[in-house]
């Protein structure tokens, strides 16, 4: 195999070996100057993995000078040292998706067919040539194509005879692809001796700096912590069937995902919450939540609105749901809004339940986050000095003595008041009234 083909696939066995044979021994590349070209190709060429998951397209022609073809060989060499002394699971997926995709953009075009049936054998696929095209039985073809979400990867999609699916180059490049790229992520990161680790360390600030910045920028929105029992029907109820091992339809896997990510879960807490579904797979899911969040593509996917969760009938909308702001429009148009407006109701009505014994605050919480008014107002109740001078026993014991007509229920650690489903506004007239009638709280020792 020439140096050309190397360069141009040095994932394969046969580049390790001409490497090990004709190029330089690991102490000259990490240090001479003659090889200085070759580890800047290398740092150019994972930073462009890092920030942009893919390589700049490189002519590697045969008539390529040998010392171009030498060097961007050698730069995939120091590349994968650089990812190793990073030791960062981002990395090495970046790392992983950028060589992959670049392959594919090589062997799509590749004029001998020779090398394309030997690159998807070095990455494991049978893959055998037929006319113009190859054939892989529908079992191995499936191996991988399982894990594209386009719909026209689907097996009913390919022209399949005995058992055998017909692939042009296109098809079988993109499942070389996909082959390699967890090849690498299943290789990466090895042990590096401390020689090694000491001569690269200096190249690997700037590299770390644009990991750093990456995973800043598809960091989900700062909802803070997460609640999940804030969540809007629709996710709430695609979560439960997740979880309980329903068939969710790609749509909503979509949907959950982003939107989980969107209010501060990391790919690994989202693969954990569907972990919990009893034929749950994790390099299906894993491929699926990463792609997804961004961590093993160039784009972060949004949250489908309400009205695209509607078309595909995953809408559950209930009161909050269906708010109107004062012009008549919708005020929850993706799950995104409707899990903000319970987050900021929650952080009133926490502070209130504290102080007035509510069965169930959440009712509360209702309450406000579908009235901006009811909200502001309760805000305000809340921070007020008398409102903190507020004791739970002496509300209850004010409810009682004056026979307020509240619904109020004994239970294992004490009373508490049962809020009437369809009257917002009456907690604020309960502790309006318990403050009138106890001036003593109103101002306070
Ligand atoms: S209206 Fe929107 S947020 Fe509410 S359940 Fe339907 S899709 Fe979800």
């Amino acid at each position: 195999m020439n140096l050309a083909a190397l360069a141009r696939y040095p994932f394969l066995p046969e580049a390790g070996a001409w490497v090990a044979q004709e190029g330089p021994s690991l102490e000259d590349l990490l240090a001479e100057r003659v090889y200085a070209g070759a580890r800047a190709r290398g740092r150019e060429r994972l930073l462009a993995a890092i920030e942009q998951g893919e390589l700049p397209a490189t002519a590697l022609a045969e008539a390529s000078g040998p010392r171009e073809l030498l060097e961007e060989l050698l730069a995939y060499v120091y590349a994968r040292i650089l990812v190793c002394a990073m030791d960062d699971p981002y990395v090495v997926r970046r790392h992983a998706l950028a060589e992959a995709v670049r392959a594919r953009g090589f062997l799509a075009v590749e004029r001998d067919p020779a090398l394309l049936a030997r690159a998807a054998e070095a990455v494991g696929l049978a893959f055998e040539p037929e006319g113009a095209g190859f054939r892989a039985h529908f079992t191995e073809y499936l191996r991988y194509a399982v894990h594209l979400k386009d719909v026209e990867w689907k097996l009913v999609r390919q022209p399949l005879s005995r058992g055998f699916v017909q692939m042009d180059a296109a098809t079988a490049s993109r499942l070389v692809q996909e082959a390699l790229r967890r090849r690498i992520e299943a290789e990466l990161p090895k042990p590096l001796a401390e020689e090694v680790e000491e001569a690269v360390a200096g190249d690997l600030a700037p590299l770390l700096e644009a990991a750093r910045v990456r995973k800043e920028a598809i960091r989900p929105e700062a909802f803070g912590a997460v609640q999940l029992d804030l969540i809007p029907p629709c996710m709430a109820n695609l979560l439960a069937e997740l979880q309980q091992g329903k068939n969710v339809a790609h749509n909503g896997r979509f949907a959950i995902t982003t939107f989980l990510h969107k209010i501060g879960l990391s790919s690994e807490d989202i693969m954990k919450l569907f972990a919990q579904a009893p034929d749950f797979r994790e390099d299906l899911t894993r491929y699926q939540v990463e792609h997804i969040t961004g961590v093993t593509s160039s784009t972060v996917y949004n949250v489908p609105g309400c009205d695209n969760l509607q078309t595909f009938s995953l809408c559950y909308a209930d009161d909050l749901c269906r708010t109107k702001t004062k012009a008549g429009m919708p005020r929850v148009r993706y799950p995104g809004d409707y899990y903000r407006y319970m987050v900021e109701a929650q952080a009133v009505s926490g502070p209130i339940a504290q102080r007035v014994p509510l069965d169930d605050p959440k009712v509360l919480t209702m309450h406000l986050a579908k009235s901006y008014g009811l909200l502001m107002r309760a805000k305000e109740m809340a921070e007020s000095p008398a409102f903190q001078r507020v004791e739970p026993e002496a509300v209850l014991a004010w409810v009682a003595e004056a026979k307020i007509p509240v619904k109020v229920k004994a239970g294992e650690k004490g009373s508490s008041i049962v809020m009437e489903p369809d009257d917002p506004w009456q907690v604020l007239r309960l502790v309006e009234g318990f403050l009138a009638a106890r001036p003593a709280a109103k101002r306070g020792p």
